[in-house]
């Protein structure tokens, strides 16, 4: 057998990046391809029971009391980013602009999901949470060549999410004035949790990182709302483990927004160098398109 093919049997037959504890053939790897597909909700598909007065998703009428108290930031994802040290916010109204806060993993809880529709998104936190930890070791520590694969589309509803809850219970701010919480797209933001097709052309993750900027794994999570005249968020800049993005919820307007004509739209890898060694994240789509 010859190295190359060696080397694909192995990657083949070995344990499939997804962290699903199944061997890549029979999950992810085609032999040429990562595929990891984008979990299924199906928040619109719940039986109908009740509204629940405070739930985003009262309207879907499937709601189930009582009001969940959910954390803004999975709490599994805020035990990630922080490891053994401290954990810091920035961008919230009641922060100065360059003003950071340590946060505890129990802190910023908010009511804004009732307990099924808070369930029934929890998949999103174990794709954040295994992103996150992924991407954090990789910074950390040099240790040979690692991949993680995750649907991007997971991790693009998961920061939608978070950024639906910290805007909801008002921790979305223009300067230091709490804005009313509103969204640009409000109206398909639940057709957009619920199923990844029905993201408008052009919205989504952007990296505005370029290639060979050094990242600083600073175990901070930074989220700053962009917002039209009416000041309905448009779009949500991110700062996490020192990697910029932005998640725009609407239609590209490069117009709008020069500095996305040159970001990288939905990347396809985030590839972490050392000296001698690479380690991949790869992030899966299912646009049509190729990233
Ligand atoms: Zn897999
Ligand atoms: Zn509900």
């Amino acid at each position: 057998m010859g190295e190359a093919r060696r080397k694909r049997e192995a990657v083949l037959n070995g344990p499939c990046p997804c962290g699903s504890a199944k061997v890549a053939r029979l999950c992810c790897f085609n032999g040429k391809e990562w595929h990891k597909p984008a979990c299924t909700l199906g928040p619109k598909s719940l039986p109908p029971s009740s509204s629940v007065a405070k739930c985003y998703m009262k309207e879907l009428g499937s709601c189930v009391a009582p009001i969940s108290g959910e954390h803004i930031i999975s709490e599994s994802v805020i035990r990630v980013l922080m490891g053994d040290g401290e954990f810091s916010i920035g961008g919230l109204p009641w922060l100065a602009p360059d003003e950071e806060k340590i946060l505890a993993p129990q802190s910023l809880r908010t009511n804004c999901l009732c307990t099924k529709h808070n369930s029934t998104l929890h998949p999103l936190d174990n794709a954040a949470r295994y992103f996150f930890a992924s991407l954090k070791s990789y910074l950390e520590r040099e240790e040979g060549m690692r991949h993680a694969l995750v649907s991007g589309h997971d991790v693009e509803r998961w920061l939608l999410k978070t950024a639906k809850a910290a805007a909801v219970s008002k921790n979305l701010a223009r300067g230091r004035t709490p804005l009313s919480g509103a969204f640009s797209w409000d109206s398909a933001i639940l057709d957009m949790l619920d199923d990844p097709r029905h993201w408008p052309e052009g919205a989504g993750l952007y990296c505005t990182m370029n290639a060979g900027d050094r990242m600083s794994n600073h175990p901070r999570f930074q989220l700053q709302p962009l917002t039209n005249a009416q000041e309905d968020i448009e779009a949500v800049a991110l700062n996490i483990l020192g990697l910029g993005f932005v998640l725009l919820l609407e239609p590209l307007d490069v117009d709008k927004y020069p500095f996305l004509r040159g970001a990288n739209y939905r990347p396809g890898r985030i590839i972490i160098s050392y000296p001698t060694s690479t380690s991949w994240l790869t992030m899966s789509w299912e646009d049509g398109r190729t990233h």
